[in-house]
């Protein structure tokens, strides 16, 4: 058996296995579930200051109530759950990221160490009760193979790591990014149709205002159909700057988070633009977030 027949075989073998269903809700059905609400945070290092503690503080006093953590870093729980104790603000996401690409590598052991290390970064998620490890399949240059090769590898691997994720009451996230940064998962519809297929309450996806900005062609329309699958926003203007230093508008999107009653976590993952003040420039940008947040009215 040469190796697309293999992938071929184990994909059908999940179709026969019946991990591949029909979604439990509709997105109409989640609409109604649930009122939409905006929770704003930031990953920890756009935050000014000198100790963790210091930057959920400020972030706190910022209106801020989620902190997205870089990696998964098991040597700082016990940091990370002294920062936060006593305030409003919890770990919304880890950013993990691709790994090297090794998840998706036709390299079998390669393959193997890539997953064992995403299991570990769902133990670090689920100790810290976050809602999810955002995972990109491979960036730039990390495969050679083609989108249609790595699909059934993807779909291969995600139900072993969405069992763990959901075994640590968290998930893994798929991130889709722009075309200059990946070749593979550009838009929130490729990475909705794993999730869809799998149906798996340990895979979801996000969705990243910057990326989004280059490659969806309706901001709402996106977010409506990632639906339940949807648990994690990146949020960025146009240039990758603070909501609100440039034209990049959110009320689209944000009627989309709205359609489908979003609960999870908005955050930052931006720069700031030049010889600006975060101190000065953060609390604002919430401010406009708020706003149009409002303005998205339906
Ligand atoms: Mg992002």
């Amino acid at each position: 058996m040469d190796r697309r027949e293999f992938l071929k075989t184990s994909v059908v073998s999940l179709l026969t296995a019946g991990v591949v269903g029909i979604p439990r809700r509709s997105v109409g059905q989640e609409t109604a579930a649930a009122a939409a609400v905006l929770r704003l945070g930031s990953q920890e290092g756009r935050i000014p200051g000198g100790s963790l503690r210091d930057k959920v503080l400020k972030l706190e006093s910022w209106g801020g109530v989620g902190l997205e953590i870089g990696g998964a870093p098991a040597e700082r729980v016990a940091e990370i759950k002294d920062a936060i104790k006593g305030t409003k603000v919890t770990v919304s996401a880890l950013c993990w990221g691709s790994c090297n690409g090794d998840l998706v590598s036709m390299d079998a052991p390669k393959r193997r160490e890539g997953i064992a290390a995403l299991k570990k970064a769902l133990d670090v998620a689920g100790e810290l009760g976050s809602t999810g490890v955002i995972f990109v399949p491979c960036f730039h240059k990390q495969s050679e193979l083609t989108p249609a090769q790595l699909d059934p590898i993807l779909l291969e691997i995600l139900p072993e790591l969405a069992d763990h994720a959901k075994s640590r009451g968290t998930r893994v996230l798929l991130e889709p990014l722009n075309q200059g940064e990946t070749f593979y998962l550009n838009r929130l519809e490729q990475a909705v149709a794993f999730c869809a297929k799998l149906n798996h309450a340990g895979l979801g996806l996000m969705g990243d205002f910057y990326h989004m900005g280059k490659e969806e062609k309706d901001d709402r329309e996106a977010f409506a159909k990632a639906g339940p699958w949807l648990h994690h926003v990146h949020l960025a203007s146009r240039t990758r700057v603070l909501p609100g230093q440039d034209d990049r508008s959110f009320v689209e999107g944000f009627k989309g988070l709205k359609q489908i009653g979003f609960r999870d976590f908005c955050s930052l993952e931006c720069g700031i633009k030049k010889d600006t003040d975060p101190e000065i420039e953060i609390p604002k940008a919430f401010r406009l977030l708020e706003d149009q947040w409002r303005l998205a009215a339906g």
